[in-house]
């Protein structure tokens, strides 16, 4: 069998394994919220915040839509012509020319024109999130948050382009196999190391002080089965002012995070809620589910890389020989690109069944569907939700049920419905 051939297998045999994991571990089977209590809700919930959520979102959509379309654009026009190529070339010319100078230097060139080209849309979108008071960051810490941003993409990019173009000289007809096995592997380490590496650069986390709500916290926890050693706050209102809770980690490093804005805002009854829902995360491990899916989209993609990478009109259009030349690096962008595209939307449905399965379970850990829906309305309130958003950019971008779903879904439980 030929290289080739393996790597359709493989490619086969991940596509498979992606397809079983979903079905075992995404709740498909759940219903949507009755539309009827998802209009009620939209009713009830108070007219003004409806229409202030929706303004704000309309704001958004200049800013956020622009962007899309000029990364792609810009993504699509240095991978599928011979201009990125060049790019990689030039960049790496001053420093000898040779592989690792073009992979690390072209790489940072390739990072660099996409982030200037977008810049003005990301600071555009700042504007519109200050105009509405969503945002507490002066320009000063906004630009900070941004070179953090890029100086933990040029790392992790170059640890990447490195591996890379490195193993494939080594081995140029069996490079997707290791690399394939390496995407994974790098997909699991940083979903370990994600709360302890990445999460402080951008924010201090201290154990919730010790109190009625902590140990109230702690005891609901303890009878959902989901033991936790502590509730970290993320001191998120140096950026924000929504309200927020996350888990995090694998195994050891898993956390359940509250944002200190929702300590400050919330009600304690509120707060369990949220806690309750994250807490159905934990208890049904998503955090593994998300990182499984993701190590065998990231194997799966690498195999992809390799079979389209020998279509050889694909690689003139982008004037190199070669998917392993560091020169190729913004045709394998542009195809990623391409593949983000598809994807997203896929990632995104998947998301609203996990996330409908934990308020699921926020409502049965509860048992108290009055202050979830409380709850719902606050967060809808305070974040500026767009509470029904249409169709289409709820299908393509809500990683999390709409408002009024929520809502719904709390009032069907309430009548004993779920
Ligand atoms: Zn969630």
């Amino acid at each position: 069998m030929t290289p080739r051939l393996w790597a359709v297998l493989t490619l086969a045999v991940l596509a498979v394994a992606l397809l079983v994991v979903a079905a075992v571990r995404v709740p498909w089977s759940s219903p949507p919220a009755p539309r009827a209590d998802q209009v009620a809700a939209l009713r009830d919930l108070p007219a003004d915040a409806v229409a202030r959520g929706r303004a704000f979102h309309a704001a958004l959509r200049p800013p956020a839509y622009f962007s899309l379309l000029l990364g792609l654009v810009i993504s699509l026009i240095l991978g599928l012509t011979p201009l990125g190529a060049r790019i990689v070339a030039a960049a790496g010319r001053p420093f000898g020319g040779n592989w690792i100078a073009e992979a690390l230097l072209g790489g940072l060139a390739i990072m660099l024109i996409g982030q200037v080209a977008t810049l003005p849309l990301a600071a555009w979108r700042e504007t519109v999130l200050r105009r509405y008071g969503l945002s507490t960051q002066t320009w000063g810490g906004w630009t900070v948050d941004l070179l953090k941003g890029m100086a933990i993409g040029a790392v992790l990019g170059a640890i990447v382009l490195l591996a890379f173009f490195g193993i494939a000289r080594l081995t140029p007809d069996w490079w997707w196999a290791w690399l394939a096995a390496g995407a994974a592997g790098l997909v699991v380490l940083l979903s370990f190391v994600l709360p302890v590496l990445i999460e402080p650069v951008f924010n201090k986390f201290t154990p919730m002080p010790a109190g009625e709500l902590r140990d109230s916290l702690i005891a609901m926890a303890a009878r959902d089965g989901v033991p936790v050693k502590d509730v970290l706050v993320a001191d998120a209102s140096r950026r924000t002012t929504a309200l927020n809770a996350y888990v995090s980690g694998l195994g050891p490093t898993r956390r359940v995070v509250v944002y200190d804005t929702l300590l400050d805002e919330a009600p304690p009854a509120e707060v369990q809620a949220v806690v309750a829902h994250e807490l159905g995360h934990a208890k049904l491990n998503d955090v593994f589910t998300g990182t499984a899916l993701g190590a065998l989209g990231a194997a799966a993609a690498v195999c992809a890389a390799f079979l389209v990478g020998s279509w050889t009109g694909l690689l003139r259009l982008a004037g190199v020989e070669s998917v392993t030349q560091p020169r190729a690096l913004a045709l394998l962008l542009a195809l990623a690109a391409i593949a983000g595209l598809v994807a997203t939307p896929l990632q995104n449905a998947v998301s609203r069944l996990i996330e409908a399965r934990a308020d699921a379970h926020a409502l049965a850990v509860t048992d108290d569907p009055a202050t979830v829906e409380k709850m719902d309305g606050r967060l809808a309130l305070k974040n500026l939700s767009d509470v029904d958003p249409n169709r289409l950019e709820y299908l393509m971008f809500a990683s999390h049920p709409s408002t009024v779903e929520r809502i719904a879904a709390a009032r069907a439980f309430a009548r004993g419905e779920r």
